[in-house]
């Protein structure tokens, strides 16, 4: 981070505005908004800035502005003249006087900066760029605006107006969790539905331990590593988890969406590193959503293909508790789309396969001739160490050395990398590069068009 946004008690501290334009006149509405009495300087002034000076909400200045202005320590100065070697020359001489300058006209030097903001006062969000652009941070204020109900204020009224009772009935130690289940809970529509009776009786309900969370696993598929490429409901369920486990492809960014207080248990695997068996973790889902938590099984891709999902499920399903499955994009789909090679085309391939390529005892046993066929793609997960005798299989059971392969390295990550090559040049490309996990293998003519389809 450049910056930190911190929340300011405006209408305690001392603001000077330089200017009186339009720029100027925003920052002063800004201003009188968050409760301030700002103090204007400028020989002109727009017409909506003399109404406030006529109303009583700022104080005005009429005189031209000099390099004698006196500003005291600690007061935030806003130079928003159209004259950059006044804003300039008045910033260096705030500073020196102890005073904290924004210029709107060069971000350099500034102490700070105005955020673009979401007003659900008392709920505020504030978007900032750190200075990078105010044509973005104004976009995503946009975005937000339409996503945000104008009711939201008053629901965080109605929060505000709980708290009080809530302390008094639920100790401090559960709080958090209490506020998470009432968050969870139907009470929150309710009151921006108006429906704030119903509410209540939710409400009370959960103060009197009446709602017990009910105990409840999700297996989400958490996509193959952008986080842009969750599902909304996996974005849910992951916010609304008490415990999760997760394995090594879960990017570290979607960790970020946990609840701060969720628990959070590593179960691998990396290919050497079984820390957990398999039926460990099909036990502790168990245990953990008996015990009425929400258990959350977070897995790279989707939980079905090649996740030894069905299994952790069978066993849920076994010990009664309630469960639900979310699927991801997979490995295949993300790496094909964000590599540009496309699985299927009406040209090359009317149909996939996916295979996996782990290795038993040095070897893969794979049913290598239902694995040729000219319009075919072939797609291998877990195939690098095996890699060299899959090409070499292939070309023995007749697919021609020629054949187009491609790696996906990292797929969809920011570090990506496409490598291509042919059946029978890959074993020695991979020999000569330095190729990390995880990685994807397509196999296929699909593979000769990303070359021009390649688009990251
Ligand atoms: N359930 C997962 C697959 C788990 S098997 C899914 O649906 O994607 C693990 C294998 O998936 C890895 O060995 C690798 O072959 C592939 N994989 C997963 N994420 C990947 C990524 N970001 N880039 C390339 N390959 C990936």
């Amino acid at each position: 981070m450049m910056t930190l946004p911190l929340v300011l008690r405006a209408d305690r501290r001392q603001f000077v505005v330089i200017g009186g334009g339009a720029v100027a006149t925003r920052k002063i509405q800004t201003l009188v908004k968050a409760g301030c009495h700002p103090r204007v300087i400028s020989p002109q002034v727009s017409a909506e800035v003399q109404a406030l000076a006529d109303s009583g909400a700022i104080t005005l200045n009429l005189e031209k502005v000099g390099f004698d202005q006196a500003y005291s320590s600690g007061a935030f100065v806003v130079l928003a003249t159209d004259d950059a070697e006044v804003n300039k020359a008045q910033a260096d001489l705030a500073k020196q006087l102890g005073a904290l300058i924004c210029r709107v006209d060069d971000q350099e030097d500034n102490d700070f900066i105005f955020p673009a903001v979401v007003d659900r006062s008392p709920l505020l969000i504030s978007v900032s760029s750190s200075g990078a652009s105010p044509a973005l941070t104004r976009h995503i204020k946009q975005r937000l605006e339409a996503f945000l109900p104008q009711q939201y204020g008053h629901l965080a009224n109605v929060v505000e107006s709980l708290r009080a009772q809530v302390k008094s009935v639920v100790e401090a130690t559960k709080r958090p969790s209490f506020w998470r289940r009432w968050m969870q809970s139907q009470a929150p529509d309710l009151i921006l539905a108006k429906q704030e009776t119903k509410a209540d009786e939710i409400t009370q309900a959960l103060l009197a331990g009446e709602h017990p969370s009910r105990g409840e696993a999700f297996l989400v598929g958490a996509g193959p590593g952008d986080p842009d490429l969750l599902t909304f409901r996996a974005l849910r369920l992951i916010q609304s988890a008490d415990v999760v486990f997760y394995d090594r492809l879960v990017n570290p960014a979607i960790m970020e969406f946990l609840s701060p207080d969720a628990e959070r248990f590593y179960v691998g695997k990396a290919r050497s590193d079984h820390s957990v068996p398999q039926d460990g973790i099909n036990q502790l889902l168990v245990q953990e959503a008996k015990k009425g938590k929400r258990v959350l099984r977070l897995k790279g891709g989707d939980p079905f293909i090649f996740g030894r999902g069905g299994e952790e499920i069978e066993e849920l399903a076994a010990a009664g508790v309630p469960f639900q499955v979310v699927p991801g994009i997979t490995a295949a789909s993300g790496c094909s789309a964000y590599a540009g090679i496309p699985l299927t085309h009406r040209d090359h391939a009317q149909s996939v396969r996916f295979v996996t390529g782990h290795l038993k005892n040095g070897t893969c046993d794979l049913p290598w001739g239902e694995l040729i066929h000219p319009s075919q793609t072939l797609v291998i997960y877990m195939g690098l160490a095996g890699l060299p005798h899959i090409c070499q299989q292939l070309i023995a059971h007749n697919m021609p050395a020629a054949t187009p392969i491609a790696l996906v390295e990292k797929g969809t990550l920011p570090d990506q990398k496409v490598h291509v090559a042919t059946l029978e040049t890959m074993p020695s490309y991979i020999e000569t590069h330095d190729i990390q996990a995880p990685t994807l293998t397509i196999v296929g003519s699909v593979v000769a068009l990303h070359e021009t389809l390649k688009w990251r």
